[in-house]
């Protein structure tokens, strides 16, 4: 198999050094890119496997280079950005970015953040291939043909919005969605109760998705951003 093409977007040196580093010692194949103009050419013509993509860039936001790269290609794109702003995170997701990294983070984490990229893509394939119905993540089953999910063999006793909640994460399994987002594709539009109320359908979900100890964690919160749903290993 041929090893994955990461695209760096970064007009630092020092931190694109680094980054290469680690790409380099851990069998990554990469290009570089040290603005946004770059990026998007590098990007169609090489059709990197995931982008790494700082939004500080000197030409143009890392935000307009998602939205250009959006319009032809699903590639994945972490957004890494030493802006800690919420705001800024949140903007970058909505122009389709799949994930994000707040500088300074360390190379293990980059890394993390690569192998679950990884492993989402490869699902993703053989999801396509099998044109199966039915999703499955660790011990958890949704039967979207069906109407149902389950839980280690166990159908799930959920209300219909904890289900299309659930359908909502698990078709966008490894992506953080966004409150925007999520309320957005539930309710149809996004006030500042609908996200109160998100937060109530999520905790009650998740209690009957983490039943019992050790269970794995399936939804993760991000703080003031969104959710996301873990892809197991
Ligand atoms: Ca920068």
């Amino acid at each position: 198999m041929n090893k994955p093409l990461i695209l760096v977007v970064e007009d630092d040196t020092p931190v694109r050094n680094l980054m290469v580093t680690a790409l380099k010692t851990n069998d990554y194949r990469y290009l570089v890119a040290p603005d946004g103009k770059t990026a998007v050419m590098e990007a169609s013509s090489h059709n990197p496997d995931i982008v790494l993509l700082d939004l500080g860039l000197p030409d143009m936001d890392g935000v307009e280079v998602i939205g250009t790269i959006r319009s032809w290609s699903n590639m994945p794109i972490i957004v890494i950005s030493a802006r800690s702003e919420d705001s800024d995170k949140i903007m970058a997701l909505d122009a389709g970015a799949d994930d994000y990294l707040t500088k300074p983070f360390s190379v293990e984490e980059l890394l993390a953040r690569l192998r679950a990229t990884q492993r989402r893509l490869a699902y993703m394939a053989k999801e396509s291939q099998s044109g199966s119905s039915v999703f499955v993540n660790g011990k958890l089953q949704v039967d979207y043909a069906g109407g149902c999910a389950y839980l280690d063999g166990q159908e799930l006793h959920l209300t219909p919005m904890e289900y299309k909640l659930l359908c909502l994460l698990s078709r966008n399994v490894g992506k953080v969605l966004t409150h925007t987002y999520i309320t957005q594709n539930i309710w149809g539009r996004s006030w500042d109760n609908d996200v109160a109320s998100l937060r109530v359908f999520m905790a009650t979900l998740r209690k009957k998705l983490e039943a019992g100890d050790g269970s794995p964690q399936y939804i993760q919160t991000h703080i003031g951003v969104g959710y996301r749903m873990i892809k197991a290993e």
